[in-house]
């Protein structure tokens, strides 16, 4: 959609990215920089610049893709031992690239509040 966009040119294959798990409308894949043992980022395929946005504009959309985050854990063995989900939203949050993310962190004890 967006050529300047960089996640939706994973979604568009011309960014390489290793790839989890994917539906028609929601892809997941690994953090280039991960945190934690797992470290996925779950996208929808249609551009949003936030989840807030996202989920205004289609709410079926956010439902897929938090059920996307459900088979990633599954799938990583985190299920049962636990995982965050965070939705960097805007400066404050160091949002960095501005189409909608669902970073799930797991694998390890994650230390709370975040900092
Ligand atoms: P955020 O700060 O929430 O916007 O997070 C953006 C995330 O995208 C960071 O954790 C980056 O490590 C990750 N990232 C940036 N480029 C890539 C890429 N080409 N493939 C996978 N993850 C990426
Ligand atoms: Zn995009």
């Amino acid at each position: 959609m967006s050529t300047d966009c960089l996640f939706c040119r994973i979604v568009e294959r011309a960014v390489p990215a290793t790839v989890v798990y994917e539906t028609d409308t929601v892809l997941a894949f690994r953090d280039i920089d991960p945190q934690a043992p797992t470290h996925v980022l779950v996208i929808p395929k249609e551009h949003h610049p936030d989840a807030a946005t996202m989920a205004a504009a289609d709410p079926g959309l956010a439902g897929d893709l938090l059920a996307v985050v459900g088979e990633v854990a599954k799938a990583d063995g985190v299920d049962d031992s636990g995982y965050r989900l965070v939705f960097n939203t805007g400066a404050d949050a160091n949002q960095t690239v501005f189409h909608v993310h669902c970073h799930v962190l797991g694998g390890r004890h994650l230390s709370w509040p975040p900092g």
